[in-house]
Order: C-alpha cells, then structure tokens, then sequence
C-alpha cells in the first residue's frame, strides 16, 4: 500500500509541484487547498492521468474545526497519514510596519503560524507512536524571509515564517522519540503566484537575477527538497532547516 502524505496549499505554485512530485515517487496524496477547486480538481486530475492517487481537500488552515476536517478526510479516503507538509501560506503588499493595520498582520499570524501550528497538531496526534501512530515525517514551508527579515516589505510575513524555524527545532525534539521527524525548507525567489498577490508580480524574476545561482527558483526545485526530506532516505534528518534559495 502507498504511503499517504497531506499537504496544505497543495493546489497551487510550490504546494501543487510537491503534489505532483510526491505522487510520482508513489505517495497518495491529500491536496488541501482553500477556494480556488479548480486548481485543486486540476491537480487532483493531474496526477490520476499518471495513475497516481489524490484528493481535493477544501479548507481554511486558519480554522482549526477545517484542519481537523481535512485530515479525517484524508485518512478516510487514502488511509493513516505518515507525511504532512505545512505549505499554506500568505503575503500582503508591501509595507512599512508603520503602515501596517491590525487587521493585516492577524491575516498572516492567523494563516501562517497558527495554520502551520495547528496543521503540525494534528500531524503530531496522528503519527506519533504513543498515540497509536506509525511515526512519519513532518515539512514545514519557511522562507528565506525568517532569517533576512524582509525590512520595507513584509516584516510580518517574516516573523511568522521565523516562527516556524522556531517550530521545527522545538517539535523536531519533541516528535524525535515518537517516530517523528519535522523539518522545514526556506525557499528564496520562487515563481510562483504568491507574489502578484503581494503586488509584485516580476518580484522573483527580477530579484532573482542578483541571487549568487543567478535566476529564482521553480516550485519543482523546492518540491524535490520537500519529498526528500518526506522519504526514508531522509532517514537520519530532523529539526534541519534546508535553504533552497540558489544562495540567497
Ligand atoms: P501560492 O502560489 O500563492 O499558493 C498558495 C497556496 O496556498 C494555494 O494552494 C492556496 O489555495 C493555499 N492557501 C492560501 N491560504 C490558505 C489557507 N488559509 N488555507 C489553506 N490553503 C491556503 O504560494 P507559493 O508561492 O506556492 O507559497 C507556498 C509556501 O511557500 C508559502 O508558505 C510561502 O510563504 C512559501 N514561500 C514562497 C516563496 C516564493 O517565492 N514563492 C518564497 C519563500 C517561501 P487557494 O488558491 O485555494 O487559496
């Protein structure tokens, strides 16, 4: 029987490589994504015309009663989970923290922290053998962000993916004796349309002509660190955090 893996924003740019990706080294694949079924339908389809296995999952990582959902959902219909990725995730426009209403900040805490906080919960409630699990490997998506702080930009969308470096090294102690690995992928200048919806749609391509490798990144160069980090062969990794950023 094929391993089963969910993944959160599976439905679109870096989220739908891994999809796709994972299902061809043989993983089912849940694809949560929050309104845009089309993307998901054509994911889902995608990977059943290689013969591969998928799910469309509706729903908001920032509703705790929707991830619970989701992931009955995928163990009903693909079977017991021993891969997650915390992939979902948002950025505003670009902004001084001055400028920055309440309400904007809580849309990229509430999605980006507490969606990856609570999409880990019941990753960890799940696999972890104490609970009856059969352990697995947790990814989560960071961003080169956490650690360059993104200033006149998106300070709040990188300390909500600091925040999930600060996960991976606590949970990936706490998940280590449960069978349970938990590790993130900080990807750079990716293309992908996260960035029109900051308001800067050449953002990777224009930036990424000053990274050391001298372009940005695809989604497919970061699913393959993803899947990686989600198989076996990643056996003897946990709480690593890998920089897919061509040397940003
Ligand atoms: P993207 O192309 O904008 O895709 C975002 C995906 O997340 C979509 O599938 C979307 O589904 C889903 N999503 C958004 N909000 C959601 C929510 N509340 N609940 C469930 N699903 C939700 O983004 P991306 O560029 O692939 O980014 C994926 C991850 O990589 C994010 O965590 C991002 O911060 C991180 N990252 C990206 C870059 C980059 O340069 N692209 C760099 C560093 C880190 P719908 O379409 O249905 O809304």
């Amino acid at each position: 029987m094929s391993k089963v893996v969910l993944i959160t924003g599976g439905s679109r740019g870096i989220g739908r490589a891994i999809s796709v990706l994972a299902a061809r080294q043989g993983w089912s694949v849940g694809v949560n994504y929050r309104e845009d079924v089309h993307a998901a339908d054509e994911v889902v389809q995608a990977i059943a015309g290689t013969g591969g296995r998928a799910v469309a999952l509706k729903g908001d990582v920032a509703v705790e009663a929707d991830v619970v959902g989701m992931f009955e959902a995928a163990t009903r219909a693909l079977g017991p989970l021993s891969g997650v990725v915390a992939n979902a995730g948002v950025v505003a426009p670009a902004a001084r923290l001055a400028d920055m209403s309440a309400e904007r900040m809580r849309r990229v805490f509430e999605i980006n922290v507490l969606g990856a906080y609570l999409t880990a919960r019941e990753a960890a409630r799940r696999m972890s053998e104490s609970m009856g699990g059969a352990g697995g490997s947790i990814v989560l998506i960071s961003s080169a962000a956490a650690r360059l702080g993104s200033p006149n930009l998106y300070v709040d969308y990188a300390g909500s993916k600091g925040a999930i470096d600060t996960l991976t090294r606590g949970l990936s102690k706490e998940l280590g004796p449960e069978g349970v690995r938990v590790n993130a992928i900080r990807p750079g200048l990716i293309e992908t349309g996260i960035h029109a919806s900051g308001g800067e749609p050449d953002r990777a391509r224009s930036l990424g002509r000053a990274t050391p490798l001298g372009r940005p990144g695809t989604p497919e160069e970061v699913a393959e660190a993803a899947v990686w980090l989600l198989s076996d062969t990643a056996s003897y990794v946990t709480g690593g955090i890998l920089d897919v950023t061509g040397g940003r």
